[in-house]
């Protein structure tokens, strides 16, 4: 029967060669010529490219400045410095994320509150934050979960209202919306990787984007040491790139003591990736939301996707994941669910991020020796948050599940991959024993 579960002998709902479907970036000629460009050229270490690469992004962007690093590590290490995290301040975190979200905070003695997500969006809720804000709260860092725009207007309010910066990591959704707004131009400061597993996806590197010249300038002197302006050391006429009287007199030296140039085997493969990213990204929505709607009437699964008509978008769906509602399924839970779609030959893998506050390195780990936990070295209090402290965000592993990450629409292909989780859910009761 043709209904019957593969995990129970029936035929597998994946039968078809996939082909490229799921191969990321994609790669041509241009690509090749760009790096060649650069190796020729013996530019590897140079910024022409880089300079070029930022131009292109803050023109994407609608932006005044974009900086390249070399991680999407160190553009936010240097986005939270520029910001003003110091000494003792705090960081607001959702605790769902990659950790470069959260522990560059640590290099600058500042520490990390977390705050709780939401099962829809996976990504920090906005009712969560003002309970966590003290008068050492500095920044709210949201992450735009797998795709997901983490809803930033009320975060900006919050900001507002308490005087806080908001450092979006973008590293999840590049070209995403927010209500029509590109992700990355709504807080003082997007942050974000392009590292090849991502969604705009160039090789190691990273980006930060603002409207405001003293967080780009602050950016620069932290890890740019080469671009902060050698005028006084040289005697060259070159333009003077800082201009923040704090600053200038350092010029020539970084301040964070980091070197973050971006290698420029990376930025040119940037510029030709994002030449395309529009078009490449479009192709992955209509073959990401043909999936989800594929699935619309089935129950205990969840499209992760914005409602339709908010105008919002998960940009390059990385990392694409589903919600799943056990209560549907008669309790069935995740990991059976999980193991009959694979069965099929389908992608189903429970979780995503564990839950960065109850990491043994944000509890016990003293790492520059202060002699207590770095988490709270330079605190006024003990604001570890142990177990049951973020219910929502404790409880996703089993309730969330990666998906197939469609790079075309190939609609045959789709189809059968959605059927392995339509079988799996039809033959739920099977599955209980
Ligand atoms: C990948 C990632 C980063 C870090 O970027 P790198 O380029 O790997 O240093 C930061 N935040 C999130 C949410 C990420 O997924």
């Amino acid at each position: 029967m043709a209904d019957e579960l593969a995990l129970h002998d029936g035929p597998k709902a994946v039968q078809t060669d996939v082909g490229d479907i799921f191969d990321w970036p994609i790669i041509t000629e241009e690509d090749e010529e760009a790096v060649l460009d650069v190796l020729h050229r013996r530019a590897m270490s140079g910024r022409d490219i880089t300079e070029k690469f930022e131009n292109d992004f803050a023109e994407w962007h609608g932006m005044d400045y974009a900086l390249g690093c070399s991680s999407g590590t160190a553009a936010l290490q240097a986005a939270m410095w520029a910001c003003g995290v110091g000494v003792g301040d705090e960081i607001i975190v959702p605790s769902l994320t990659y950790w470069a979200s959260a522990l560059p905070a640590f290099t600058l003695q500042a520490t990390i509150v977390f705050a709780d997500v939401t099962f829809e969006t996976l990504c920090i809720d906005p009712d969560d934050i003002e309970r966590h804000i003290t008068d050492r709260t500095k920044a709210i860092v949201p992450v735009h979960y797998c795709g997901y725009p983490a809803d930033m207007d009320p975060i900006m309010e919050i900001a507002e209202k308490h005087n806080l910066k908001v450092i979006e990591d973008v590293s999840h959704a590049h070209g995403g919306l927010y209500k029509g707004r590109l992700v990355g131009t709504i807080g003082h400061v997007g942050a974000m990787s392009v590292m090849s597993g991502k969604s705009l996806a160039v090789g190691e590197g990273g980006l930060f984007i603002t409207n405001d010249r003293q967080i780009w300038e602050r950016g620069i002197a932290w890890g740019h040491y080469g671009r902060t302006s050698a005028t006084q050391w040289t005697g060259e006429l070159e333009e003077q790139v800082i201009t923040d009287p704090e600053l200038v007199p350092y010029v020539g030296l970084p301040w964070g003591g980091y070197k973050y140039r971006m290698h420029q085997m990376s930025s040119a493969v940037g510029r030709v990736q994002l030449k395309h990213y529009k078009a490449r990204m479009d192709e992955i929505q209509k073959a990401m939301n043909y999936f989800w709607d594929l699935l619309e009437d089935v129950p205990g699964v969840l499209a992760h996707r914005p409602a339709a008509g908010t105008n919002s978008t998960m940009g390059g769906w990385y990392a694409a994941h589903g919600l799943y509602v056990a209560e549907e399924l008669g309790g069935l839970p995740l990991s059976k669910f999980a193991e009959a779609v694979r069965a099929e030959g389908g992608t189903c893998s429970p979780g995503a991020n564990f839950a960065l506050h109850l990491h043994p390195l944000l509890n016990t780990a003293d790492i520059y020796r202060h002699g207590k936990p770095t988490r709270i070295a330079n605190s006024d209090r003990d604001l570890r948050q142990p177990e049951g402290s973020l219910p929502v965000t404790e409880s996703i592993q089993q309730r969330c599940y990666s998906i197939p990450w469609f790079k075309h629409y190939r609609p045959e292909i789709i189809e059968q991959y959605a059927l392995a989780y339509r079988k799996a859910a039809d033959n739920a009761d099977k599955l209980m024993d």
